[in-house]
C-alpha cells in the first residue's frame, strides 16, 4: 500500500530522485540524503506504514525479509566491519518519516 503524500513512497514510485544501493520487489535501500555516519543508508519496505505496533503477519514477513538481506547489502557497502541498525519510532525518537525505515549506519567507528 502507498501514502500518496510520504516521501518514502515517492522515492519507491520514483517522483523523488534517491541513490539507490539495493531495490527488489519487496523493498528499497538508499543513501540518507543527510548521512549521520560515513555509510548512511535507509531500508524501507514496499508497504507504506509508520510503527511496529502496526504490525500484521504480512509486515512481520515483510520485515523478516529485510532482515534477511541487511547483511549483506551491508557488507557490499562499506559495513564489512559492523554496522548499526536504527529505527526510529515517535516523536521522543525523532521520527521525522513516517514510512517505517531501518537506518544503516557504518563504515568507521561509531561513537555509543
Ligand atoms: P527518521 O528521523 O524518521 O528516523 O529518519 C528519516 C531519515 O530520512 C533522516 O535521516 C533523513 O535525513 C532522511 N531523509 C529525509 N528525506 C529524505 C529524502 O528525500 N531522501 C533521502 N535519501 N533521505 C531523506
Ligand atoms: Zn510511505
Amino acid at each position: 500500500m502507498k501514502d500518496k503524500n510520504c516521501i518514502f513512497c515517492k522515492i519507491i514510485g520514483g517522483e523523488i530522485p534517491s541513490a539507490k544501493v539495493y531495490e527488489d520487489d519487496k523493498m528499497l535501500v538508499f543513501k540518507d540524503i543527510e548521512p549521520k555516519a560515513k555509510v548512511h543508508l535507509l531500508a524501507i519496505g514496499k508497504d507504506h506504514f509508520g510503527f511496529i505496533s502496526e504490525m500484521d503477519s504480512s509486515r512481520e514477513e515483510l520485515l523478516k525479509y529485510m532482515f534477511s538481506k541487511i547483511p549483506g547489502i551491508a557488507a557490499e557497502n562499506g559495513c564489512e566491519n559492523g554496522y548499526r541498525l536504527v529505527i526510529n519510532q515517535g516523536k521522543d525518537a525523532g521520527q521525522t518519516v513516517f514510512h517505517l525505515h531501518i537506518h544503516i549506519m557504518g563504515g568507521e567507528t561509531l561513537p555509543w
